[in-house]
């Protein structure tokens, strides 16, 4: 009998560690905010701004939830960039190196004027927190697309 219930509490503790991790169903901790304009996003990203850059603090804060299959254009950050990914899976690519894997929890920085692009994986979405620091150097410089080709390279 204690076995058993052992068991089923095994079980359901499972079921709600992988409904958190596997699949489509990622969390989101902020609003979805507005979508991101085609000109500069591939796929559906949506940003949500938190702290707006101003001359005391000199960084951006906001969240984009990119939908599966969705990335970034090419782009620099004069002053860097740090992403903090709070759910899902996806991608971040600096010019001249492979893809690298971003998961739940992972810390990226972006050097100030490295190029590089990042998303979510084909199948599954990612939350990105990003802070945009130094701001008074510029926010961001957009460039080409992504290709397909570039974004499925292993
Ligand atoms: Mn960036």
């Amino acid at each position: 009998m204690v076995l058993v219930l052992a068991l089923a509490l095994m079980a359901s503790c499972r079921e709600q560690v992988d409904s958190t991790t596997t699949g489509s169903e990622i969390q989101a901790i902020f609003p979805q905010g507005q979508k991101g304009p085609a000109e500069y996003f591939t796929g559906n990203a949506y940003n949500y701004g938190l702290v707006p850059a101003d001359s005391t603090y000199t960084t951006l804060i906001g969240n984009v939830y990119f939908e599966p299959g969705a990335r970034s254009n090419w782009h620099t950050h004069p002053g860097g960039q740090i992403l903090i990914i709070t759910d899902g899976v996806g991608f971040y690519q600096e010019e001249g190196s492979p893809k690298k894997i971003m998961r739940k929890g992972d810390v990226v920085k972006c050097p100030p004027d490295v190029k590089h692009w990042h998303g979510a994986s084909p199948d599954t979405g990612l939350q990105q927190l990003y802070i945009v620091p130094n701001t008074e150097k510029g926010i961001v410089n957009w460039m080409e697309p992504v290709t397909d080709e570039v974004y499925n390279k292993e």
